[in-house]
């Protein structure tokens, strides 16, 4: 008997119509867990590596984490992998909701779709029962609407239904995939998606999910409640209010956005406004948010409420994710409500609500600069709100200069040329960025940003405190339940922590420290992407309910599998390898992992070789960031060892 997960996979082709309940092989489980793990698996074993993300060739994976659909509070992520059209390399996001919680209880793990239809289709699971269905009436429609006539049309109102807009129908680099509640947005996963011709997948399961040793797990899915409900009466003192307590992150609780308004930037991630906030600004965002803020929800199995439903007078009813909140209205210099309306249609649209706001500030310069034409903007509003819808329509629509901003800043900089390109400032791996800019370089981030394979930076970090606490009090008083820490040197790390002196950023942090730091940070995020837990309650927040001491008995009892510490430690360092090498045989190397060049101003290139250099060597992987073949060997990924060989990458000195 398989536990935790089914042990089953549907495998859709679409280009010959074909579905397939697949039987998976039980000791990928234990060497990848699920979820991205094993994703990463089967893009490699099987996407050769020149194939381009809108060949027939590329798959798109719909998982479930090992955990997804057992009682694991916030055990509900799906995982959605392919290659990407905005960076080449393997694009991995991710969403919460009810989706893959819904895929387990219809019996299967991941979704593994393959071809291309020839019309635009949904495909529908109804536990056994899998068909692909005609869409062609779903053509143009919002991707929240389209959940709407899927379920009405299936008499099925407990059906999930992950949908694409106009976006991914269209191939916009920036297109997500919508989940009701959540939505897959990072690194144009719904255009390989649209690309595919599917419109939407919805669910519906009423199985059951096997635990090996149920009492033992429910125990500890206890134990998390109970923590979350503590660790709800004790923020942590002294960090920024959306730091304080678990969640990913409780912005649509919140009201206060004094630290995002002043330090994050304006427009095209260039202008900062000290004194944005007051007490009038406070009283009209606080009025705005509380009359459009219907109700908290959360995803599934999940007492947080990160969410929001959002009602706009004269306009449909949706739901913000926290990311969204203040991206379009900063990138538009505008306000607030602005933010709630125009979220709105990018939903349904179908749009990254983190690079979409960025894609028209950008075009919003470059008009200013000259470079785009009044013929670029013929019939375009004035005014900047005006503006922002203007280019949002154009750019799912692609039409006229919508078509080259579809494919995001770095590439539509290409296309534009005449010096745009120094406008795409704020790219990594021809992706865009938090719009922040700082002063001094921080040596834990710059190895996040640099050789992060999400691209998203809040999906690297966590854990580790953003800033030391100014004084030895503070300090001593957070590490004191600080039981996450894998290690007791964290603490010290923490302890002598300085705001400024030499004991300060950028030396500080020492280089072996910040390493250590990435690590770790990276180890939960990767482990939560295998077992499909969200990071809200795990690597994101500080002090969260799930850690490294807790994970490894969560695992066994769910799935019966024998796992200590060190042996979650090897799957995340087998998994982080394999996502590595998937990205090296795609062309990855060391001149590609940079931050945007004016991320900090006070940059320290000698420094930073190092950090890249001590970064590479603990991983195992050589000065390129390439795994070496002892890495692979000693990880059990000797074939892909064989392979980087083959092809010249690794050399066989
Ligand atoms: S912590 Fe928030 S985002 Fe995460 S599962 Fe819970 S409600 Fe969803």
């Amino acid at each position: 008997m398989r536990y935790a997960e089914t042990g089953y996979n549907l495998e859709i082709d679409l280009s010959r119509g074909s579905i397939e309940r697949v039987e998976t092989d039980p000791r990928l489980t234990e060497l990848h867990l699920g979820g991205l793990g094993t994703n990463a698996k089967i893009l490699w074993d099987r996407v050769p590596p020149e194939t381009e993300p809108f060949s027939p060739d590329n798959l798109l994976i719909f998982s479930t984490g090992l955990l997804c659909g057992t009682p694991a509070p916030g055990a509900n992520r799906t995982i959605v992998t392919t290659y990407s059209p905005q960076t080449l390399l393997m694009g991995y996001s991710m969403m919460g909701g009810f989706w893959a919680p819904e895929l387990k209880y219809a019996g299967y793990d991941k979704v593994i779709f393959r071809g291309k239809s020839p019309n635009l289709v949904y495909v529908w699971i109804n536990n056994d029962k899998v068909e692909i269905r005609d869409a062609s009436h779903l053509r143009g429609k919002g991707a929240v609407e389209t959940a709407e006539v899927i379920r009405q049309e299936l008499k099925e109102p407990k059906a999930q239904v992950a949908a694409i807009g106009l976006a991914g129908e269209n191939r916009v680099y920036m297109a997500s995939v919508e989940q009701g509640r959540s939505s897959a947005s990072r690194l144009g996963i719904g255009a390989v998606m649209g690309d595919k011709g599917i419109k939407a997948i919805a669910v519906r399961g009423t199985k059951d999910i096997n635990l090996a040793r149920p009492a033992e797990f429910i125990k500890l899915c206890n134990e998390v409640l109970q923590y979350i409900k503590v660790r709800d009466q004790k923020p942590v003192p002294g960090v920024m209010p959306i730091l304080a307590g678990l969640g990913s992150p409780a912005e649509m609780k919140l009201v206060d956005e004094e630290w995002h308004t002043q330090n994050f930037m304006w427009g095209n991630a260039r202008e900062r406004k000290r004194d944005y906030w007051n007490k009038e600004i406070e009283g009209k965002w606080k009025e705005t948010q509380e009359t459009v803020r219907t109700r908290l929800i959360s995803c599934y199995n999940c007492p947080m409420k990160c969410g929001a439903l959002i009602s706009v007078p004269g306009i449909s009813t949706y739901m913000m994710k926290c990311f969204s909140k203040l991206t379009y209205a900063m990138a538009a210099f505008s306000d607030l409500d602005f933010g709630f309306r125009i979220a709105q249609r990018a939903t349904e649209y179908g749009v990254d609500g983190f690079s979409t706001p960025q894609v028209m500030a950008f075009a919003v310069e470059l008009k200013e600069a000259g470079i785009l034409t009044d013929q670029d903007f013929a019939g375009c509003p004035s005014d900047s709100e005006g503006r922002f819808y203007w280019l949002l329509d154009r750019i799912v629509r692609r039409e006229g200069i919508g078509d080259v901003l579809a494919n995001g800043t770095y590439w539509a900089a290409q296309q534009i040329g005449k010096g745009a390109e120094a406008y795409a400032h704020n790219n990594i791996k021809k992706h865009e960025q938090l719009p922040l800019k700082l002063g001094m370089l921080n040596p834990v981030y710059f190895l996040m940003y640099s050789t992060g394979e999400k691209i998203n930076i809040t999906q690297i970090e966590g854990q580790f405190p953003q800033a030391p606490f100014p004084t030895m009090e503070e300090r001593e008083d957070f590490v004191k339940d600080w039981i996450q820490v894998p290690d007791e040197k964290f603490k010290k790390y923490l302890l002598d922590w300085e705001m400024r002196g030499e004991r300060s950023n950028p030396y500080y942090p020492t280089v072996d420290m910040s390493v250590d730091i990435v690590d770790w940070q990276e180890m939960m995020h990767y482990i939560d992407d295998a077992l499909g837990v969200c990071a809200g309650l795990s690597a994101f927040p500080l002090k969260p309910p799930y850690h490294i001491h807790n994970y490894p008995v969560f695992i066994s009892s769910a799935t019966g599998i024998d796992m200590d510490e060190a042996g979650l430690r090897q799957v995340y360092k087998r998994n982080r390898t394999l996502l590595r090498a998937v990205n090296v045989r795609r062309g990855l190397r060391r001149a590609d992992e940079k931050p945007p060049e004016d991320h900090w101003k006070k940059r320290f290139p000698e420094l930073e070789a190092k950090l890249l250099d001590a970064y590479y060597k603990f991983k195992g992987w050589d000065h390129q960031g390439i795994p070496t073949k002892e890495t692979l060997q000693e990880l059990d990924l000797g074939y892909i060892a064989e392979d980087l060989e083959q092809r010249g990458i690794i050399k066989n000195e």
